[in-house]
């Protein structure tokens, strides 16, 4: 079993980190390392002012455990290639 984590949990970074769990046959542990445990889609933030979005609604921890994936919300400080064990 492998551990992917994937970087961002943005528009690119949430539907890569969905997607791998729905490919048949996916039993990998899968993270994504987020800056933060929110949603951020840029053109969607004023529905936050007019009130037609909650706080709670783009909370990204449930999206993420409905399919088992782990969100880790302290965001990467490096990458280190190297380090990987064989
Ligand atoms: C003003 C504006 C208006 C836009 N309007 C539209 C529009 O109308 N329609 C449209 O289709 N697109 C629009 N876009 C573009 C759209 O927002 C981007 O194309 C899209 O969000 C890019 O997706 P992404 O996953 O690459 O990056 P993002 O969605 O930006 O996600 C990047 C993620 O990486 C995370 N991150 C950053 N640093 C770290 C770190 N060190 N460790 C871990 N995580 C980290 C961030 O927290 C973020 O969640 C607009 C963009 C802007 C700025």
């Amino acid at each position: 079993m492998s551990h992917i984590v994937v970087l961002g949990a943005g528009l690119g970074g949430t539907i890569m980190t969905c997607n791998l769990r729905n490919r048949p046959g996916s039993q990998h542990r899968i993270s994504g390392r987020n800056r933060g445990r929110h949603y951020h889609f840029v053109p969607s933030r004023p529905w936050g002012a007019v009130g037609w979005r909650e706080r709670r609604q783009v909370d990204l921890e449930p999206v993420f455990g409905r399919r088992d994936n782990a969100l880790c919300p302290q965001g990467a400080e490096r990458l280190d290639p190297a380090a990987k064990p064989a």
